[in-house]
């Protein structure tokens, strides 16, 4: 199918302007993807409508073919439908942040429940995991299991209290021992039934939840609308979570859910690790959803952010081998303004994401590094190789870091410096010129 848009793009090759006809044809593949992305058919045509508008007249970009404008277009409006980038969760800012997770049975909210648990404790502050589905066998054991294995406390009243007892009870407890966070293990259902809903809506009257989060498994589809449509209307739910995004769907289900809801997606689950749980990115979701991989954002990214000179000098330094720390120092923030290394090569189809990992660009780590370089001399930044042990020593305690960090910072500098290579045959006009998969 991607080949087959590929085609269409190609024909409008050479063109400094669109014509009407050259859009409607391209539009027509693009709804036809859409589609068999499983997006809502109302979406498309609403969506297609859009993109017929903004394309029409629209110029050319210098660095890009017209086919390549379409697709950014259409990617642009894909990504406008799926929300801002701003997944973050809401907290309260007294008093404790109650979260309750509810979907269809099977849709993923007690793994979810465990993998933010997870996530939100890894930020310092204390959870408490509450047992709601009295129902499903072993659905309470599930989530202790869970619990033990992050050492987050479960708490539970076993399945013979109603779920609205629960979770004031819960309510009482995280009170009563400083909890942070509660986060609400509600039941499913094979479908949406009355009981179900007015259980949850009982449960929500009880806790008053800071955030209501559907699970919906990407997996599902068309139907996943459905479902998103009665829970927002029965419990007017505050963000989507898609589950199983790992399976080989194109994620239209995503588009669909968020255009037909209005409500945005904060969480994407991808595996079944405690750890596979990923903040939305609604760019990259529209590249999935046209089967392109995330290389337009790549692009985009690098055109609007990479200094193209400098990034031409850099790239010489490879070549001649004459990269030093200064340059480290300097590629270091322009690193940071594209977002993430591993942000970045995860755009990257094939690269090898393990080469970086480490490397960190945040504000603070950022800070450290310049430390450490500026309490280098000059001989040492241009030869690392000579920064023995005593040196290490020295600049540690000039820059007011630990041995350990110099070590970090030179080793994230022999990476980058392997990474660099990699990379350098990418720059500057290749990466505007790469082809789409
Ligand atoms: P619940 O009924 O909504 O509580 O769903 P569960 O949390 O019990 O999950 C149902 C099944 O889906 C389990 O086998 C999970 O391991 C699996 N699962 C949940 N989230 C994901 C995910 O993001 N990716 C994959 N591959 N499996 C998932
Ligand atoms: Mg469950």
């Amino acid at each position: 199918l991607s080949n087959k848009l590929q085609d269409t793009f190609k024909k409008l090759k050479g063109k400094g302007k669109l014509s009407e006809k050259d859009i409607k044809e391209a539009t027509r593949e693009i709804k036809i993807a859409l589609l068999e992305a499983d997006v809502n058919f109302k979406v498309v045509k609403d969506f297609v409508k859009k993109i017929n508008e903004r394309s029409i007249g629209s110029e050319v970009l210098q660095s890009l073919t017209p086919g390549q404008q379409v697709i950014k277009i259409v990617n642009d409006e894909l990504t406008n439908l799926m929300g801002s980038a701003n997944s973050q969760l809401s907290f309260n800012s007294k008093g404790i942040t109650s979260i309750m997770l509810v979907g269809l049975q099977g849709a993923g909210k007690t793994t979810t429940a465990g993998k933010l648990a997870n996530l939100i404790k890894s930020q310092g502050k204390k959870v408490l995991l509450v047992a709601c589905d009295i129902y499903r066998p072993a659905a309470i054991k599930q989530l202790q299991v869970l619990g033990e294995q992050i050492d987050v406390s479960v708490f539970s009243l076993g399945n013979s209290t109603s779920p609205v007892s629960i979770v004031k009870s819960a309510m009482k407890h995280a009170k009563e021992n400083y909890f942070d966070i509660v986060i609400v293990d509600t039941a499913g259902r094979l479908h949406i039934d009355e009981e179900l809903m007015n259980e949850l809506k009982y449960i929500k009257d009880e806790i008053s939840p800071t955030e209501i989060l559907l699970n919906v498994d990407a997996m599902t589809g068309q139907d996943a609308v459905t479902v998103a449509e009665s829970f927002d209307e029965k419990l007017d739910i505050t963000g989507i979570i898609l589950t199983k995004l790992d399976g080989d769907t194109r994620g239209g289900a995503a588009l669909s859910i968020t255009s037909v809801t209005g409500k945005h997606i904060k969480f994407v689950g991808v595996g079944e690790k405690i750890t596979d749980l990923e903040s939305f990115h609604p760019d990259r979701m529209a590249s999935r959803i046209l089967g392109m991989g995330d290389v337009l954002s790549l692009i985009e990214k690098a055109q609007s952010n990479f200094d193209e000179d400098k990034a031409m000098e850099l790239q010489e330094k490879f070549r001649k081998q004459q990269f030093t720390l200064e340059d480290f120092k300097e590629q270091m923030q322009q690193m940071k303004s594209m977002g993430s290394f591993s942000d970045i090569l995860e755009m990257i189809p094939g690269a090898n994401k393990k080469a970086l990992q480490g490397v960190d660009v945040s504000d603070k780590e950022l800070g450290k590094s310049e430390a450490i370089i500026n309490s280098m001399t000059k001989k040492e930044r241009q030869n690392p190789e000579i920064i023995n042990a005593s040196r290490r020593k020295r600049i540690a305690a000039g820059s007011g870091t630990r041995v350990q960090d110099v070590n970090k910072l030179l080793k994230g500098f022999e990476q980058s410096k392997k990474m660099m290579k990699q990379f350098s045959g990418m720059s500057n006009k290749k990466l505007g010129k790469m082809k789409f998969p």
